[in-house]
């Protein structure tokens, strides 16, 4: 007791340790002692609307802590984002993600044996990846990318990855190089949050584009706001005029699918569907599907 006096003590007298920066240090002290591989991916699917079918899974990280419980991703990513510890810890979830997008491929096709390279049924899911601006900017990307198809044996096809509208900010070649040469490795690029960032609408011309995820604060008020309703239908209908397609995140409810379905969006993310899933519960979802 008499401890715990005096860190509050000597916290009164030392400005910097009075707000949540204790604990941000202390977390980020943490993250610097952690293994790589005692982080986690989760797989939350990404599903068509119409047919409620899993068209993919978008990869999440987990950070299950000894004294902390779960920690999740907008606590430590922001200061993985900082250290730059973002880089390996992203390379490390691409190659995870890849390796399971795999391992779904390998038993649905068993489950299914066609022709070779026809899967029965519907298409095989892909996988969604989350990629950093910083992480993206890194001078190593591009040679991680071809690394981490390799070491996973992917086929790109079947690789999506999220990138936030920040990265496309500022007019800068070597992003959009960069995005060509992913694309051409047949790469698909998304474009996460979509319409919550500042950037004006031209980058959509400008870079290789293919899909726009609706951020959730959008589909949030659908049912009950004409002005989202609008909003949401826009964006959808300008997705399709572009050739892209439009995933709309964090849907709870049969409202909000019920309206998107109405005006025409393909795909939805959210709770209603499923809640991130570990690699086996993610498995099992597949197989049940495949099965009925
Ligand atoms: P995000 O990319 O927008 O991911 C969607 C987040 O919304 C996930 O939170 C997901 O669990 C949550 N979500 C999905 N459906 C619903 C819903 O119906 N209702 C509600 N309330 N929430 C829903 P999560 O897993 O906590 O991730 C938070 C953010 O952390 C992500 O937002 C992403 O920006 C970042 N993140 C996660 N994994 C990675 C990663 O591997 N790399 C990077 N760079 N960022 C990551
Ligand atoms: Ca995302
Ligand atoms: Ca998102
Ligand atoms: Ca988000």
């Amino acid at each position: 007791e008499a401890k715990t006096a005096g860190k509050r003590q000597w916290r009164r007298y030392h400005p910097a340790l009075q707000s949540g920066m204790v604990e941000r240090h202390a977390l980020q002290e943490s993250l610097d002692r952690a293994e790589i591989e005692s982080f986690k991916v989760v797989y939350q699917a990404i599903v068509e609307l119409g047919s409620g079918r899993v068209a993919g899974f978008e990869a999440l990280l987990r950070w299950p802590h000894s004294t902390r419980g779960m920690v999740m991703p907008e606590q430590f990513i922001p200061l993985a984002e900082e250290s730059g510890q973002i880089v390996p810890l992203g390379s490390w979830v691409l190659v995870q993600a890849s390796k399971e997008a795999v391992a779904w491929h390998a038993m649905l096709t068993e489950r299914n044996p066609g022709p070779p390279g026809v899967a029965l049924g519907a298409k095989l899911p892909y996988v969604s990846v989350n990629v950093s601006p910083r992480q993206f900017r890194d001078r190593s990307f591009f040679e991680v990318m071809q690394w981490s198809l390799d070491r996973s044996g992917i086929d790109p096809s079947s690789l999506v990855l999220e990138l936030t509208e920040g990265l496309l900010l500022r007019r800068d070649d070597r992003v959009l190089k960069e995005m060509r040469a992913l694309t051409e490795l047949g790469i698909r690029i998304a474009i996460d949050d979509f319409g919550t960032g500042y950037s004006s609408l031209s980058y959509l011309r400008e870079f290789p584009i293919s899909i726009l995820k609706i951020d959730k604060s959008f589909i949030d008020e659908l049912g009950h706001s004409p002005q989202q309703y609008a909003l949401v239908e826009g964006i959808t209908h300008l997705a399709d005029t572009l050739g892209m397609k439009v995933i709309a995140e964090g849907v709870e409810n049969t409202t909000q699918r019920d309206l998107l379905i109405s005006m025409g969006c393909p795909l939805g993310q959210g709770f209603l569907f499923s809640r991130p899933l570990d690699s086996e519960s993610a498995q099992s979802l597949l197989l049940a599907e495949s099965s009925g």
